[in-house]
């Protein structure tokens, strides 16, 4: 895990907003905070296949 590689445009994780989750890619993108971690994790999916 010390060595990932870093030629993907997109890389998408969780964070957590007190009782919220939203989906935060590398290039910036940011998704809308939702209760559930699974509709985040969707949300970044989504934006990971809508470039
Ligand atoms: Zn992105």
């Amino acid at each position: 895990m010390a060595d990932e590689q870093q030629h993907e445009p997109h890389r998408t994780t969780t964070v957590e907003q007190g009782r919220f989750c939203a989906a935060r890619c590398i290039c910036g993108w940011r998704g809308p905070a939702r209760r559930a971690r699974s509709k985040a994790r969707t949300d970044a999916e989504s934006h990971m296949s809508d470039s």
